[in-house]
């Protein structure tokens, strides 16, 4: 099942046409992503027993590219991200991976659609794709065995990173430097975790003008999407909807020599295996 936020409504996305969730189900679901992602198990139930008709036919491939498609949640209560998850980005960042995943925040006001555009705030604007974990049933203290079944699906994510302001402070200050307005692009819709199976072994890349810099597997993760999200879960709850940015593989701009930073117009095209692409662009 996918599950997209198109026109500040969720939708069932299906090849040929969509299902508003609310509409579909005369408000036994909510209209909005964020309320739907603790009931996953139900909603498939009920789809699976009333075999809904599409409340629209528009097709999955104009979902994905439709400016009307908001991030996969609006107002997640908590937005995590890892650093340095992937030993060939810490290298060339000149850094090493912690013996410890390394957390930080992307606040929810950056977050953005798959279709979005996003400013420059320096000359020093930085690209990551990123697997996203979206939490549906959550808790605390959750086992490395139990945390996939706490996560609701997946997609694909851009953790835009401004490197000037991340690294004015020392020690850098992560969070700050990714939360500018859509600066967190997700989507284009969650894929369900019973589609996705192992969230790590994924193909991930990201172009930038038709230029592939990052072309990796998650596979290649230091901690695994079930070691992260159970770690996490030892500090704070996981909500239904938090997002889990889960790092980015070798090949941003900081990263190339001399690096390579991004420029008004510049289209960053983020792709993860099976859970589509996001299409962003440089305002
Ligand atoms: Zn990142």
């Amino acid at each position: 099942m996918r599950i997209s936020n198109l026109d500040h409504r969720a939708v069932i996305v299906r090849e040929e046409g969509v299902i508003d969730v609310e509409r579909a189900s005369h408000g036994r679901f909510p209209s909005r992503t964020d309320e739907l992602l603790g009931r996953i198990d139900e909603l498939r139930r009920w789809l699976d027993a009333t075999n809904p008709a599409f409340t629209s036919t528009i097709d999955a491939r104009e979902v994905a590219r439709s400016s009307a498609l908001g991030p996969v949640v609006t107002s997640p209560s908590q937005v995590f991200a890892v650093g340095l998850n992937y030993r060939t980005h810490a290298a060339e960042m000149g850094l090493t991976p912690a013996a410890q995943p390394m957390i930080f925040a992307k606040f929810a006001s950056s977050l953005a659609g798959a279709n979005a555009t996003f400013p420059l705030p320096s000359s020093r604007t930085d690209w990551e794709a990123e697997l996203v974990v979206v939490v549906g049933r959550g808790g605390r203290d959750l086992d490395e065995e139990d945390a996939l079944s706490a996560i609701a699906g997946y997609c694909v994510g851009q953790d835009l990173s401004d490197r000037e302001l991340q690294m004015a402070a020392s020690p850098p200050q992560f969070s700050l430097g990714k939360s500018y307005r859509n600066f967190s692009p997700v989507g284009p819709w969650i894929t369900t975790a019973d589609v996705v199976g192992d969230p790590n072994d994924l193909a991930i890349q990201c172009a930038v003008n038709g230029a592939t810099y990052q072309d990796a597997s998650t596979r290649d993760m230091v901690f695994s999407v079930a070691e992260i999200v159970a770690y996490v879960s030892r500090v704070c709850e996981l909500r239904p909807g938090d997002l889990v940015f889960t790092g980015s593989p070798a090949g941003v701009g900081q990263g190339q020599r001399p690096p390579v930073f991004l420029r008004s117009g510049d289209e960053v095209v983020t792709t993860i295996e099976g859970l589509g692409e996001l299409h962003n662009r440089a305002e």
